[in-house]
């Protein structure tokens, strides 16, 4: 039998997820809608949806060859995705090669500088508290991951940035930073959520022209052609 969507599991802000007629088995249907700090900025962006569900599936399964295992099954189309039915674990992992966004700000950097070894910071994914950054132990009090778990997290995201900084390269593309989920599914943590411009920083190689979200959340125009560009280059 085919597989059929059933009822909404999960809206968020740029994803809805539904249960499926297999039980180990979800469809996530991705949205033009688009958010920034923290939901204060609303927006959409014509076509990000389809741009982001191709684009995460040519990542996911580029990821997948090289060993890292991720919830990707299938594209069903142009927006929606078939994926293993993983419980997400409530952690933002953030991987950054260059300074920018968040850490800049916080660390007084400018943005833009090369960075000595890749900086991972930790997120507490929670809307009403803004998704606070957080280090090991707050993940251990809070019961968010064992410290197993953690470690697994850690080398694979590591892993997963030395991937994509390689891969992007031969687009033209440099990772200035990117943000991942995982979730535990079959007693194993696997790599889940998207990699995107919504969630990942993108520079031009060449001209260091922002290739990412960064256009919608700091006004800088052509939004709708950046996302298209980037999936056009992927392409290639
Ligand atoms: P920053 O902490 O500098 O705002 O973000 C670092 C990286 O993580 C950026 O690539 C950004 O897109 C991503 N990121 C951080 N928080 C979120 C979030 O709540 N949602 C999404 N989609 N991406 C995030």
């Amino acid at each position: 039998m085919g597989i059929q969507k059933l009822e909404l599991l999960y809206e968020g802000k740029a994803k809805k997820v539904y249960k499926t007629n297999h039980s180990k088995q979800y469809i996530v249907t991705y949205k033009d809608d688009a958010t920034a700090f923290n939901g204060e900025k609303k927006g959409t962006v014509l076509n990000k949806g389809v741009v982001n569900n191709q684009m995460s599936a040519i990542l996911f399964q580029l990821l997948e060859e090289m060993g890292i295992e991720n919830h990707f099954i299938q594209l069903l189309n142009d927006r929606e995705m078939l994926v293993k039915s993983v419980e997400i674990i409530p952690l933002e992992v953030i991987i950054r090669n260059v300074s920018a966004g968040s850490m800049a700000k916080r660390l007084g950097l400018e943005e833009g500088i090369p960075l000595i070894s890749s900086v991972l910071e930790f997120s507490y994914k929670n809307d009403e508290l803004g998704d606070p950054l957080i280090n090991d132990d707050h993940i251990e009090i809070l019961g968010l991951a064992t410290k197993k778990e953690v470690e697994i997290i850690k080398y694979t995201s590591l892993k997963i940035n030395e991937i994509l900084q390689q891969f992007f390269i031969t687009k033209s593309l440099k990772l200035i930073d990117l943000k991942l989920e995982f979730g535990r599914y079959e007693d194993k943590v696997i790599l889940a959520d998207e990699i995107s411009p919504d969630n990942c920083r993108l520079w031009d190689l060449k001209t260091n022209e922002k290739m990412d979200k960064d256009r919608f959340r700091r006004d800088l125009g052509n939004v709708e052609e950046t996302y298209q560009e980037v999936l056009k280059r992927l392409n290639k």
